[in-house]
C-alpha cells in the first residue's frame, strides 16, 4: 500500500479532495494512453492508497470494466477484506450504476467524482440510487471535483476517435510532481 501526500500534508479537505483527485486522473490519462475511454479511479483509506484503476473495457473485452471495478478489486486485495469500510473512492467521471453498486456492497463511505455522466450516472445523472429508500449503508457523495479536466478529456478522446485522429499524448497528461 502506498502513502498519500509523503511530502506534504494537503491544507483543507478540499485540497486533499482535489489532489487524490489528481491521482485518479492520472489512471484515466494512463486509460488514454491504451487507447480507452478514459476514466481514472482512486480508493484511499486515511492516508494510504488501497487501489488504482484504469478504464480497461476494450483490453480485457469486458464491459464491466470500469476503473471504479478494477480499483474495487485491488482495494479489497490489499486490505484483504471484503468490505472497505472508511474507505474513499474518487473518480473522474460519475460512477455508472454498476459501479456506485458495487461500492454500496463495498461499504465505502464516501464517493468523490469529477464530470457527470449523463447517460450512466448512479449517483446524480440517471438515477440517484444512493438516496433509495431502504438502502441500509449511507454513502456521502461530492460531485465536480476537477470536472473541467475530467470532462475535457472525454470530450477531446471523443472528439478525436470521432475524426479518426490519433490519440497521440493526453491533454494535461505531463502533469509534475508525481506521488507516485
Ligand atoms: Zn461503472
Amino acid at each position: 500500500m502506498t502513502l498519500l501526500f509523503p511530502l506534504r500534508q494537503p491544507a483543507s479537505p478540499g485540497e486533499r479532495d482535489q489532489q487524490i483527485m489528481e491521482l485518479a486522473l492520472r489512471q484515466a490519462h494512463a486509460a488514454w494512453q491504451a487507447d480507452e475511454v478514459p476514466v481514472g479511479a482512486v480508493i484511499v483509506r486515511g492516508n494510504q492508497i488501497l487501489g488504482r484503476g484504469a478504464n480497461s473495457v476494450e483490453a480485457l473485452k469486458d464491459a464491466t470494466a470500469h476503473a471504479e471495478m478494477l480499483a474495487l478489486s485491488q482495494a479489497f486485495a490489499a486490505a484483504d477484506e471484503k468490505r472497505l469500510v472508511d474507505a474513499e473512492l474518487f473518480c473522474t467521471l460519475e460512477p455508472c450504476i454498476q459501479c456506485t453498486g458495487a461500492l454500496l456492497h463495498a461499504r465505502v463511505k464516501r464517493i468523490v467524482y469529477g464530470a457527470a455522466d449523463p447517460k450512466f450516472g448512479g449517483i446524480e445523472s440517471l438515477v440517484r440510487l444512493l438516496d433509495l429508500p431502504g438502502l441500509n449503508h449511507r454513502i456521502e457523495a461530492v460531485g465536480g471535483v476537477l470536472a473541467a479536466e475530467s470532462a475535457a478529456l472525454m470530450q477531446e478522446f471523443f472528439r478525436r476517435k470521432r475524426a479518426k485522429l490519433p490519440l497521440e499524448d493526453a491533454p494535461g497528461s505531463t502533469s509534475p510532481g508525481s506521488i507516485e
